[in-house]
């Protein structure tokens, strides 16, 4: 096919076949895509453990396992392998009233891993779909129990959920939303768990969460708690840059969800298999869900796979005569990722990754933390292997950078920056200027020193052109 781009590459620059095939057809996801008219992409050929491999050969630390995904590390040939059995026997048929092997035993397995009577398992293709999937499942759960106004969900701002109409109206950014108005009604907003600009109680961890918990209280109230389906929060808020839920936030909201009868979502889609040292992370922090949604790490990126976790009270109607719940993804619980999942889980168990998170959590945070000293670093704030840098103009008054800046250095500097000195993670300013860190499970002291040095020494250089 012909290309029909108006935009003609500088003569100067020179693409590949591969790269020109990509300026040319291939459409990115989040990107702008003018740039890519002008520059050749960057192309990563191969990846091994902890490291990716560019076209041109240069090594690159992951520092974000792909995109919270690859939690055991990349070049696995017992996954590989895996994917290739199961396909070769079956590779694909529906989870449409018809079951697999792998399917069943993956839902088996995540049951009597999920906490209390979370033990079913409805399969998706991703995290979005996950989080469709269960604002459905609340609708549709309570129109069966004779509580047909409970509709609404309740999330937390700045928080991300997917892409998809629900799960966007879910989001709380409202700029990746603008394009898309008006979308899935529903959707309301609470205060996040930011206590480096915690509004209240900045100098008092435990009363800020419960600060925080109780605008979730006031939100119910404000919707009307008979018009509430749902609570959705991840147990780490990723956008913002990782924010970590203050000791007993968890445990207030799960007394206010049981209070107006909400269902509490724990959305997992980053947090699970491992992110935190626990399979699912409302373990590490403590508290019981309704549903978890997950997906990224189930199979550390090996095939796609997500899926939505009810407990025994919601799937209960859902058992009763002809009722069924009208939803389903051709995808969903496809048989090979299902497989390699399986495969995934017995990595973690044999290489003790949770434990492996639990130990190492504190070195991680303490070697980011020696950023502090740079003056625009503001804080180092995470939990697990999943860490955030914010990055401030001032570091006393904790002012945030210009929208002319923040172009400067998160859309224009620091992603190119940081790879050509060997490190891939992501710079974000969906809220304040971040960087954020989620490197594989297998991951030791070894790479965290180098994260931070090379961190480090792309954030000196920029400082210098601000
Ligand atoms: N929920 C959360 C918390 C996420 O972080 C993401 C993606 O990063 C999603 C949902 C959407 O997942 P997916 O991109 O697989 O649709």
């Amino acid at each position: 096919m012909t290309t029909t781009a108006n935009v003609q590459a500088e003569p100067s620059v020179s693409f590949s076949p591969l790269q020109a095939a990509g300026r040319d057809h291939l459409w990115m996801h989040f990107s702008r895509m003018a740039p890519f008219q002008q520059r050749p992409m960057r192309i990563i050929d191969h990846a091994d453990g902890v490291n990716l491999f560019d076209d041109r050969g240069q090594r690159i630390l992951d520092g974000l396992s792909g995109l919270f995904v690859v939690q055991v590390g990349h070049g696995r040939d017992e996954l590989a392998e895996a994917a290739a059995k199961q396909a070769k026997k079956l590779a694909y048929f529906p989870a449409w009233g018809i079951a697999t092997e792998p399917v069943i035993e993956l839902a088996d397995r995540l049951a009597a891993a999920a906490p209390g009577s979370l033990n079913r398992v409805f399969f998706t293709s991703g995290g979005g779909e996950a989080v469709e999937t269960a604002w459905k499942v609340a609708k549709q759960y309570f129109k069966l129990t004779g509580k047909p106004m409970k509709h609404k969900v309740i999330s937390r701002t700045a928080a991300y959920h997917g892409t998809t109409q629900g799960a966007l109206a879910i989001t709380g950014l409202p700029a990746m939303k603008q394009a898309f108005e008006p979308l899935t009604p529903g959707g309301f907003r609470a205060a996040n768990t930011d206590f480096f600009r915690a509004p209240e109680h900045g100098d008092d961890l435990v009363a800020f969460g419960l600060w925080a918990a109780n605008r979730i209280e006031e939100a119910i109230l404000q919707e009307g708690p008979d018009t509430v389906a749902a609570v959705v929060l991840e147990p780490v808020q990723n956008s913002g840059g990782c924010f970590v839920p203050p000791p007993g936030y968890f445990q207030r909201v799960r007394e206010i969800c049981d209070k107006y009868d909400v269902l509490l979502v724990s959305d997992e889609v980053i947090c699970a298999f491992g992110r935190h040292g626990t399979t699912f992370a409302c373990e590490k922090f403590g508290y019981e869900p309704d549903i978890i949604t997950c997906a990224k790490g189930m199979s550390s990126g090996y095939g796609p796979i997500g899926a939505m976790i009810a407990n025994e009270r919601i799937m209960e109607p859902f058992l009763q005569g002809t009722n069924f719940f009208p939803h389903g993804y051709t995808f969903g619980g496809h048989p090979v990722s299902a497989a390699v999942s399986l495969v995934n889980l017995d990595i973690f168990e044999r290489e003790g990754l949770n434990q492996r998170v639990l130990d190492n959590e504190a070195a991680f945070g303490s070697t980011l933390s020696k950023l502090l000293d740079l003056p625009i670093v503001g804080d180092v704030r995470g939990d697990g292997y999943f860490w955030g840098i914010e990055l401030v103009k001032d570091k006393a008054s904790k002012q945030s950078f210009d929208a002319a800046e923040r172009e400067f250095l998160i859309k224009q500097y620091l992603p190119g920056a940081l790879m050509d000195n060997g490190l891939y993670c992501r710079p974000d300013d969906r809220v304040n200027p971040v960087i954020q860190l989620a490197p594989p499970l297998i991951s030791g002291q070894a790479e965290f020193d180098e994260i931070e040095q090379i961190v480090r020494a792309t954030l000196q250089d920029v400082q210098a052109l601000l």
